[in-house]
């Protein structure tokens, strides 16, 4: 009887019930303050990328660009392509100046759109329009 009451009041002081306690309280108030920031880096992340690939400032001439197909970092093969506004620009010379006068869109290209490739891979970088 004695020997009983003296165990009692030592099963509740029992360290192992604390620890118990004391560990999984801890652990739920720290796993949301360093998930929430990771979640949002994680929808950031993404974004920095996409501009990463599309700083590319192409112009008219062969220009410094970042191929998306090999990363690699170095002059665009230039080629000047007809588009829509050459077309245009086209039938406009033709119906005011004549037929002979038509076809100067397509030799000069500033009238054209520039299409950027790349000299290593030869993948399509860009375009640049007038
Ligand atoms: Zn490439």
């Amino acid at each position: 009887m004695d020997n009983k009451s003296h165990l009692y009041p030592q099963a509740p002081d029992a360290p192992p019930q604390y620890g118990d306690l004391g560990g999984p309280s801890m652990i739920p108030t720290e796993l949301p303050p360093s998930a929430m920031p990771a979640s949002v880096i994680n929808v950031q992340q993404p974004q920095v990328y996409m501009q990463g690939v599309a700083q590319n400032h192409l112009g008219r001439m062969p220009t410094v660009a970042t191929c998306p197909s090999c990363q690699a970092r170095l002059l665009t093969t230039v080629k000047h392509e007809p588009s829509t506004k050459t077309h245009l620009l086209a039938l406009l010379i033709c119906l005011v100046g004549g037929i002979c006068c038509c076809c100067v869109p397509y030799c000069v290209d500033s009238c054209q759109s520039a299409v950027h490739t790349c000299s290593s891979c030869g993948a399509f970088v860009g375009t640049y329009q007038n």
